[in-house]
Formats: C-alpha cells, sequence, structure tokens
C-alpha cells in the first residue's frame, strides 16, 4: 500500500547516529497516525553503517535501504531517496540529527494547508565553525544575487515535497544537481517554516570545504551564466582602459614627459590580462566539463543492494 509519508535520509558514515535518528524519525511519525517509511541511503559508507542500516531493516519494514556502489555525495544520495519514494509527500532530513524530525509535523500541518513544497529556513544554528556559518551565509547571498531562480536564504535541503513536485524532480536527471534549486526552479505553491539547526548528534561533518565548494560551483553553474558573462565584462574594462590610457601615453611621450618608461608598467599590463585571460578559459573549462559530464550519460548513481526494489532495477540514468 502507498505510505502517506516517505522520510528520506542520506547516510556516508553516520553509525552512531543510525539508532537514534530511526527512534525520533518513528516517535514523531508514529503521532501523525498515517502510513509511513524511512528510505535510508547508504552512500558507500566505511564505519560499519550499512551493517546498521541493514539490521534496522529487518527490525521494522517500513524502513527501505538503498545501498550505493560507492560514495556518490549527499545530493545525489537524496537524488535516489526520491527516485525511491513512493509517500504522497516526501521529506528529506540530514542523517546527523541536524534537522530536528519534530519540525516534520509543522511541514506536514502547511502541506496538509496545500502548500506542495515546504522548506525548513534555519533561523539559528548550533556548533558550528564560524567559518562555515560566515562561508554558508555569504553564499546563500551570493547564489540568491546571480541566479534566475530565486533560492529562499539559509535553506538546505531539510524540507517537505508532493508527490507532484517530486515526480518533476525525478524527471530532472541532469547529473551536477542542486537539489534546493531545483526544488526552487519547479514552482508550485512554496512557504518556509523557521526552525533551530542542532548541532550534530554524532560524528564530524562529512562536508569538508572541498566538498562545499564543488556544490558551490554546481549550484553557481547550474543556474547561471553569470560566470560566462564575467569575461565579457572585463574585456570590456581592459578595452575601455586601453582607450583611455593609449592617448595619454602618446601625449605625455610627446611632451616629453617619461613616467610612462619602463618594464614594470608593460608587466603589470602583461600579467593584469594574462590573469584575466587565464581565469576565463577556468570558467569556461568548468561549464564545459558539466556539459561532458551529461553527454556521457552515465547513470547518476549504482545501486549495490535495495532489497526492496521493487524498480528492478540496478541503475537509474
Ligand atoms: N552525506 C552523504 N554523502 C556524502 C556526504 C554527506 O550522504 O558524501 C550525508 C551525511 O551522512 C549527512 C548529510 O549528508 O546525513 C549531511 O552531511 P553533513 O552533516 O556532514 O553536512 P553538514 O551538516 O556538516 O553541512
Ligand atoms: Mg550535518
Amino acid at each position: 500500500m502507498q505510505p502517506t509519508f516517505t522520510i528520506i535520509a542520506p547516510v556516508y558514515n553516520e553509525l552512531d547516529n543510525l539508532p537514534i535518528l530511526y527512534q525520533r524519525v518513528k516517535e514523531v511519525m508514529d503521532t501523525t497516525g498515517e502510513l509511513w517509511e524511512l528510505v535510508l541511503i547508504d552512500d558507500g559508507s566505511r564505519d560499519g553503517s550499512t551493517e546498521a542500516i541493514r539490521s534496522l531493516a529487518r527490525q521494522d519494514d517500513r524502513i527501505r535501504p538503498v545501498i550505493f556502489a560507492r560514495n556518490f555525495g549527499h545530493q545525489i544520495a537524496v537524488t535516489a531517496g526520491l527516485d525511491y519514494s513512493r509517500g504522497k509527500a516526501v521529506v528529506i532530513i540530514d542523517a546527523d540529527l541536524q534537522d530536528p524530525p519534530e519540525v516534520i509535523l509543522e511541514m506536514i500541518e502547511k502541506w496538509r494547508e496545500g502548500y506542495e513544497v515546504v522548506y525548513a529556513v534555519r533561523a539559528e544554528r548550533e556548533g558550528e565553525t564560524w567559518f562555515k556559518k560566515t562561508t554558508a551565509s555569504l553564499f546563500y547571498r551570493i547564489i540568491f544575487k546571480i541566479t534566475d531562480v530565486k533560492i529562499p536564504l539559509d535553506t538546505g535541503d531539510f524540507r517537505l515535497m508532493d508527490r507532484k513536485v517530486v515526480n518533476v524532480m525525478n524527471s530532472m536527471r541532469e547529473k551536477h544537481r542542486f537539489l534546493r534549486g531545483m526544488s526552487a526552479w519547479v514552482g508550485f505553491k512554496q512557504v518556509g517554516v523557521s526552525y533551530k539547526r542542532a548541532a550534530r548528534f554524532a560524528g564530524t561533518t562529512k562536508y569538508p570545504f572541498k566538498k562545499m565548494f564543488k556544490l558551490a560551483l554546481n549550484a553557481i553553474t547550474g543556474f547561471s551564466y553569470f560566470p560566462l558573462q564575467l569575461a565579457t565584462y572585463l574585456g570590456f574594462i581592459a578595452a575601455g582602459l586601453s582607450i583611455i590610457t593609449i592617448p595619454i601615453v602618446i601625449a605625455a611621450r610627446a611632451w616629453g614627459n617619461e613616467t610612462f618608461l619602463g618594464q614594470a608598467s608593460t608587466l603589470i599590463a602583461v600579467l593584469f590580462l594574462g590573469g584575466v585571460q587565464l581565469i576565463s578559459l577556468g570558467i569556461l573549462g568548468e561549464y564545459i566539463g558539466r556539459i561532458y559530464d551529461e553527454v556521457k550519460g552515465r547513470p547518476l548513481y549504482i545501486v549495490s543492494e535495495a532489497p526492496m526494489d521493487e524498480l528492478k532495477e540496478t541503475s537509474k540514468e
């Protein structure tokens, strides 16, 4: 039978969080009096989380494990969760309990009022470094400025989506995914609920700076051409500068002023332009690499094991 709610939690080395995650999700979801399922995606864990997920699934058949063949990253793990979800409403939550499961009840209330996407806005963050908070805050504001989609500020992937929205999201098979952007892009009736983001229950972050940076690049390239246009703007600025400075230098020379002599000014001009050109090439490279990944058409993820697999597929494009 179709459950009313699906909870999706991506898991990457979260052994100590799993039992309490299950406990708290169960407590919260049982109060709804509806059928629910918890899809746990094992994103190539190496700390025994995989076995823990299997044993939870043996205990409670509302838990549906999806086990990846390797680590594919958080956004892809959530994507698999969306593919496997069957609920009329689907909630994405982190496995480290930074997103309190109790907030789901507020989301469900909004969903019952008729909202199709209910996203959780972080009013406060606990137990995170100054660096993480500042870069995250800056990131959301830059994205908001330069992208065409108005992605809500300070909002992560913690959200509820109606089946209609999930179906649309599942039809978008882009390789470099920024789910919160995609979920804003689709439209529908959306609303936010604010919550206090807790500290991690156990373990350390699985999002080192490198992964965060990659996510930021995916967000920008996925939703904006601004970096590509940057080369044009810089080109105009450089050309403009030369139009102004060339006559000045010629005139100064003609009047016998020798100030503009020397290698230094030449070197600065060459290095500046060289730098701008290389950066522009790099930006082009970012977009071309992404085009290449799309063209290869590889599956988004590879499932090694999904015991409850009604889809009868090992991988999805
Ligand atoms: N995660 C994942 N694959 C990864 C990295 C993270 O499935 O490659 C999961 C992780 O287990 C957690 C969620 O994504 O449930 C968010 O990660 P984390 O809490 O480390 O990020 P942070 O909250 O520090 O930004
Ligand atoms: Mg976390």
